[in-house]
């Protein structure tokens, strides 16, 4: 206090009448929380169409929208210990981004909290996988991402589900929706080390069948990421590179419904507002209730 204490400052005050915009239920402490949600508005090497360094917010915005309870999962979300830490300050060269990730989620993991990325671009999940290794990870894509670099970059978003196998190796990671691949990344030798599964095999088989193939092979501690462009551009128009002939929000809900017990991190990444029409920042934040609405009803 700059008055000598003879009155006592104005924080409460002023906390009642200023936003620092957070995910509206996140209302516990860091040192309280299970769930560590941050936003890191970066998207340095997005090749088409920028933007998703918006996301974070916008995100944010949409998840006021929704309800606090939710009967299917039997929770309320404002009792579930979650908290928001905001956005990560971000570097300009995306290798440094992703090791600030990495840095900052080491103490989330150390601290026996799960993190949950607000991205920016695919490029940043790096930085968390880097922190799981030995674990197996799920991926929603409409792209292989698996090119070893791209325009000189190995830190590019077009390389991320190669990156991840450095990290995971062989037999650990599950690409769901794939429809967009390169010759190069086809014909590599690295291609049959990750199990892409494409949104015509999801159509084929069903959803159902895709789960249980990934429950077999798939260990106890599952990483998950979500490339907004695997679902399909009419339900999510709002990204970088859109993709047609995608797979469904409710196959990808699916998913979290089934793996939630096993899921030790999560992100979502490549939401771009600027070609949002409002459904793509909504089914985003939705989804963060999934995930944690049917990770709390298992516990
Ligand atoms: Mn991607
Ligand atoms: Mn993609």
């Amino acid at each position: 206090m700059g008055n000598d204490g003879r009155q006592k400052d104005h924080v409460s005050e002023l906390g009642a009448m200023f936003s620092h915009r957070k995910i509206a239920d996140a209302q516990a402490s860091y040192e309280d929380a299970r769930y560590v949600i941050f936003g890191v508005p970066f998207d340095g090497t997005s090749s088409f169409r920028r933007g998703s360094r918006l996301a974070p917010d916008t995100i944010r915005l949409a998840y006021d929208n929704l309800e606090s309870f939710d009967f299917q999962y039997g929770v309320n979300f404002p009792d579930i210990p979650i908290c928001d830490l905001g956005d990560l300050y971000v570097e300009e060269d995306a290798e440094e981004v992703v090791d600030d990730i990495e840095r900052s989620v080491k103490h989330v993991v150390d601290d026996g909290k799960v993190p949950i990325m607000l991205g920016g671009e695919h490029s940043l999940t790096t930085g968390l996988v880097r922190n799981f290794p030995g674990c197996s990870m799920i991926i929603i894509d409409a792209h292989s991402d698996f090119r070893d670099e791209y325009m000189g970059n190995k830190f590019n978003h077009a390389c991320i589900t190669r990156r991840s196998l450095e990290i995971l190796g062989p037999g650990k990671i599950f690409s769901i929706g794939t429809r967009s691949v390169s010759r190069e990344e086809y014909e590599s030798p690295e291609w049959s080390k990750v199990r892409f599964i494409s949104a015509n095999e999801v159509r084929e088989k069903g959803i159902t069948r895709v789960i249980e193939e990934i429950e077999r092979k798939a260990g106890d501690r599952i990483y998950f990421s979500i490339d907004m462009d695997g679902i399909d551009p009419s339900e999510a128009p709002g990204v970088g590179t859109p993709e047609p002939y995608g797979i469904q929000s409710s196959e990808v809900r699916a998913l979290i419904n089934h793996f939630a017990g096993k899921i030790v991190g999560f992100d979502i990444v490549e939401l771009t507002p600027v070609y949002d029409n409002g459904n793509t920042s909504m089914l985003a934040a939705r989804l963060i209730q999934d995930f944690i609405g049917s990770k709390e009803s298992k516990a």
